[in-house]
Formats: structure tokens, sequence, C-alpha cells
């Protein structure tokens, strides 16, 4: 596999042929930054069609057949393992009162350079989510806190690249849950894609100002004031190729009320299907296939597994789950280098 530096004055070799950057990305900036400021007011629809995005502008983007595919590493969600695989802590007569297992699990977004629109997959937590004042309800800070600071969040993997948010033209949700959707708001001139079904479910939640949920009312409310491009695919919306060497896959009800993965053609391999939480880790996908503690659709999440199963033994295409630990550790970071 051939492994491109970003910054020649800035890498070094290695034994295992892989680039590194010899600087550490200096954990500042994005937030006093114009290009990663947030949003202060809404956009008419004036003010974005006088702003016509260039996608092909910024260091990293450039004209060639070819796509790269960056992994950004936006810190760990802290939580019972329950939450992940169900059933993983089991009390029993003999031992009624078994010691739960908290877990650190990656959070996770895959930035998709292309020659005709680069894509972002998921966005993960928004980098207020905590505190007092923090995004998130205080119950979900306390059973699903972030681990990492302002340098893992996404305004600052993206700005490390060189890349503001107006350089993404399509911005595909895998769903809407606070640690996938929190970034969602600095998107303002994206297509945004999401599954219907998901989109409605968490506007639901927001309507009725339902806190006990995963999608956060702050989030959504801020969204609602922003003059966002939303697409929407419907339940019945076939998949579809959105750039070259990238299709969008609709999975359905599952997990959530409608999940969106990502198949990546890569050049070095046969390929990355991106499941995000369709499918955890690499002990829900088995086989034998274990539901998670959080899903919406049982049935749904079953059918979803085996349709990637089917995807992937077709292509001979790798799986990356949503948020497995040894699967995640394996994989290259932007901050390392990209996958082509
Ligand atoms: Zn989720």
């Amino acid at each position: 596999m051939k492994i491109i530096e970003f910054d020649k004055e800035e890498v070094t070799g290695r034994s295992d042929g892989i680039k590194i950057r010899e600087s550490v990305v200096p954990a500042v900036g994005w937030r006093e930054s114009s290009q990663w400021a947030a949003p202060a007011a809404p956009a008419t629809p004036a003010e974005r069609r006088a702003s016509t995005p260039n996608w092909r502008a910024g260091r990293v983007a450039r004209a060639s057949d070819s796509l790269r595919m960056h992994v950004l590493d936006l810190g760990k969600l802290r939580l019972d393992k329950n939450f992940m695989v169900a059933n993983s802590t089991v009390a029993t007569a003999r031992n009624p009162n078994p010691p739960g297992q908290v877990i650190d699990i990656p959070v996770s977004a895959y930035f998709i350079e292309h020659p005709d629109g680069n894509v972002l997959y998921d966005t993960g937590c928004h980098p207020d989510w905590g505190g007092p004042n923090g995004r998130w309800p205080q119950q979900t800070q306390e059973i699903f806190p972030v681990i990492g600071g302002d340098e893992c969040m996404l305004p600052a993997r993206l700005e490390a690249l060189g890349v503001g948010p107006d350089q993404i033209r399509h911005v595909v949700l895998s769903h809407l849950h606070c640690d996938h959707a929190g970034c969602v708001e600095y998107f303002r001139k994206s297509q945004l894609i999401v599954h219907e079904d998901e989109f409605l479910g968490a506007y639901r939640h927001f309507a009725l100002r339902d806190h006990n949920t995963p999608y956060v009312v702050g989030d959504l409310e801020r969204w609602s004031r922003l003059n966002l491009n939303w697409r929407l695919v419907s339940r019945d919306a076939p998949d579809q190729n959105l750039v070259p060497g990238v299709r969008l896959l609709n999975f359905g009800s599952g997990h959530a009320y409608g999940m969106l993965g990502l198949d990546v053609d890569l050049r070095s391999r046969n390929g990355v299907l991106l499941v995000a939480d369709a499918c955890y880790t690499a002990e829900n996908y088995g086989p034998p296939m274990k539901p998670p503690g959080i899903s919406f659709d049982s049935v749904g999440f079953a059918r979803t597994i085996e349709r990637i199963r089917g995807i992937a033994a077709n292509k001979g295409a790798d799986v990356w789950f949503g948020h497995d630990v040894e699967q995640f550790a394996s994989i290259r970071k932007s901050t390392d280098g990209y996958y082509e």
C-alpha cells in the first residue's frame, strides 16, 4: 500500500514504510479561526446563493481521478459494555452482583478527499458537549462521558489537514446520535445527507423536548435555527453513487430509525465499508451475530448485518465498525497518513 505524507518538509521515514509528521498539530486555532468559528447567525438563502463553495479549493484537494481517505480520531466515549454488546454482564444465582465492565470506545469520522467534491462521513461530538452548560443533558454526560480534549474534535482534526467546513461538499450522517452528528452545524454550505426516517425520528424527540435519548435537543435546536442544506434519503431509495468510488448504502432501520453506510473504493485494497453503528464492533458482527444494547429495530439490525456481510463478500471489502477498540487501533489515522 502506498503511503503519502501530508507535508514533505515535515516527515520522516519509518522502517514500516509509514511516513509520519514530525510536528505535533497545536491544539489551538479553530475556536478562534474564521473558518471554524461556530456560525453566529443563520444565513439567508440569498447569502447562501451568493457564496458558492469551491470544492477543489484548499491545500489538500487536487485534480486527479483518485480519492484519499483520512481517518479522523475524535476521542473516546466511556460507557458500560452492555450498551455495545447486550448481556455482556449477566447476573446468576451463584453470582448475583457481577462487576460491570466500563470500556472506552473510539469515536471517528472519515474525510474523503475527492476531485468531484470532498465527502465527510460523520462528525463526532459537539466540542461543547460537556460541563454544567454543555449541550448534552447531565444524565447523558454521566452515562457516556467523552474522553479527549479540543484537539480530538472534528474542527481541529480537519483544520490540521488544512480543510475548512466550506470545502466539504457532502456530509453523510450515518445517523443523528450525538456522537456522530454533533458537528453538523458547522457545515452550512454542504449537502447534509441523512436517512429520512432518522431525520423525522430525531425531530420528533426535539418537538417533544425528550432529553432521554441519544438525540441531543440542544444540537437539534441549533440546526433548526440555521438554514442548513438537508438531503433526505427515503426508506425506499436504492444505494447510489455519491461521487465516483464512493457509494451511499441505505441500510434502513436497525440501530436507529434510519442508518446510512458508505462503500469506498480504494486503489490499494478491495475497498472499505464504513458502517458506523449499524455494527458497533467485530463481536457484534460475529458470526455469531450479537445484538447491541442500544437498538431501535433488532430485526432491522440483524438484516443489516447480513447485508453488510453480503456486500463485503462480493467485493472482498473490509468492514470498518463504528466503535471497535482493537480494529480502530489498527487503522491509520489522519495524523499519520491516509488511504488511497
Ligand atoms: Zn448510535
